[in-house]
């Protein structure tokens, strides 16, 4: 019932895998852009899309985005930043399905953002539901993340999980280790192949 409808999606983390993070010269830290002029997209990121995208994967972003609840910028420069990354998007006629990001923090000094929420990576309620609501099939989906929340938000969806890491680093819980998201794409290209040349007419699911 219904088969032909299952469909098959890349989740993605945002900062560190479709952006560069930013190297904040007062704290030394590295975080997500709180301004449009510090969106950078990597170089492959936009090919890369495009491989998901032609291989008919929907595409959904997931990002924890704190800054705001703790009080490091405002929620207005965060949506600035989504509405630049959309228009990237729009100009290369890249579609995301949905974008989730939480805003919350346990420990933020925003008091209405400062909670224990359920979409905080690695909590996965907004994956579940993208699951549900779009038909998902997990043993053809992905997880592709930069950090350990994402390999557990992942894992604990029942997705496939990609861990990146540009200095080579590997997760022991992730199903692949690579370099950046080109590397990813490549990977997920392979193993489709694989599976279209090994089809038998048995029904996966
Ligand atoms: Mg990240
Ligand atoms: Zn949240």
């Amino acid at each position: 019932m219904g088969i032909d409808k299952i469909n098959k999606a890349v989740f993605l983390d945002r900062d560190g895998v479709i952006n560069e993070p930013v190297y904040n010269h007062k704290t030394g830290e590295l975080e997500p852009p709180h301004d449009i002029k510090d969106l950078k997209l990597y170089d492959w990121t936009i090919e890369s899309l495009k491989r998901f995208q032609n291989m008919d994967y929907l595409m959904f972003v997931v990002s924890n985005q704190p800054d705001y609840a703790k009080g490091k910028t405002t929620l207005e420069n965060l949506r600035n930043v989504h509405n630049e990354l959309i228009k990237i998007f729009d100009k290369n006629d890249l579609m995301f399905r949905e974008y989730f990001y939480c805003y919350h923090h346990p420990e933020g000094i925003i008091p209405e953002y400062s909670i224990k929420c359920d979409c905080r990576k690695p909590a996965n309620a907004n994956v579940i539901r993208a699951i549900n609501n779009y038909n998902i099939n997990r043993n053809h989906s992905w997880f592709i993340g930069d950090r350990d929340s994402d390999i557990i938000c992942g894992k604990n969806s029942g997705l496939k999980t990609i861990f990146i890491n540009e200095k080579n680093l590997n997760h022991n819980l992730a199903d692949y280790n690579v370099k950046n998201l080109q590397e990813a794409a490549e990977i997920i290209s392979q193993i489709k192949n694989l599976k279209n040349d090994t089809k038998s007419g048995k029904t996966e699911n």
